[in-house]
């Protein structure tokens, strides 16, 4: 008997294993009061997004919709995951479709701290038709204020615009581009090492290609001591109207009229580190794991 009990448990959970792991929320309805502009395209299976299959197994709860929009000739696509039970929450911004690791970090942000995350659609490349997505964010353009309302729709006020990006490993320049490290800065890129950097591949939270960018029209050195303190690399770009690059930290300085901008940046492929510096961001910001007793 107890065999037999046992054997039916075990197909049972076997079975309820397989239907959690096997599906992703799809196509919920979208918040009331997200942008006119935004179009919603229905996805007629999760495996239709390549993120979304990838990280099937662990997306819980969290639902995803493909939403649209259109600027000119260009129809930017995006993936917008929230967490459907706790919907007010830090809020990320995934400009690039190549940095495949930041999805499975936000996933992991969303159901941890609620919210969720906009990701950019791009056939797994950095580009969308040779444009940077994150060098889209001029002025009073319908992609920025569309985005910026989307955040704004899931974040509380009292919470930065943040972004997750990942990093090739080191600071050589590479296909002729230069790679972010906390070894490189400039007159407008300041670096502010936590401790020892570290080279080499996946050094962790020392490792050089680890860092939060904050952004400023001034360096805020006692901002950037908070996160120092707490074991982060950062680097701070100082953004004037002359250096303006339509950057999306550009974009919330100089015409959100605050420095409210955090990126969490790892190297390609480190959940692990991007997931501790999430956690350690969230505590600086006062945001408690949803799972915490409150
Ligand atoms: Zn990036």
């Amino acid at each position: 008997m107890i065999t037999k009990k046992l054997l039916f448990h075990t197909i049972f959970m076997g079975a309820s294993l397989l239907l959690t792991t096997g599906c992703v929320k799809t196509n919920c309805p979208l918040p009331d009061n997200l942008d006119h502009r935004v179009k919603k395209v229905h996805l007629n299976s999760y495996r239709e997004s390549p993120d979304l299959k990838r990280n099937s197994w662990s997306m819980g709860s969290l639902c995803a919709d493909r939403i649209t929009l259109k600027e000119g000739s260009q129809t930017w696509k995006f993936l917008l995951v929230w967490n459907t039970s706790h919907p007010k929450g830090p809020f990320w911004y995934l400009p690039h479709d190549n940095e495949e690791s930041a999805f499975a970090t936000a996933v992991y942000a969303a159901k941890q701290y609620g919210g969720g995350f906009l990701a950019v659609e791009s056939n797994g490349q950095r580009y969308v038709s040779g444009r940077d997505p994150n060098r889209n964010f001029k002025k009073d353009s319908s992609y920025s204020k569309t985005i910026c309302r989307i955040i704004d729709t899931y974040k509380p006020s009292h919470l930065p615009y943040m972004a997750l990006h990942t990093n090739a490993e080191g600071y050589l320049k590479s296909g002729g581009y230069g790679t972010v490290s906390m070894r490189r800065y400039s007159k407008n890129m300041h670096s502010f090492p936590a401790g020892n950097i570290k080279t080499g591949r996946k050094k962790g939270l020392e490792d050089e290609d680890t860092l939060i960018y904050l952004a400023g029209k001034q360096i805020e050195r006692e901002k950037v001591k908070k996160f120092n303190d707490m074991g982060l690399n950062v680097k701070f770009e100082k953004v004037t109207k002359r250096s303006n690059d339509n950057s999306m930290s550009n974009c919330i300085v100089l015409y959100k009229h605050h420095d409210n901008y955090i990126n969490i940046e790892t190297e390609h492929g480190d959940v692990s580190t991007h997931k501790k510096m999430i956690d350690r961001v969230m505590k600086i910001l006062g945001q408690r794991s949803i799972y915490m007793v409150r």
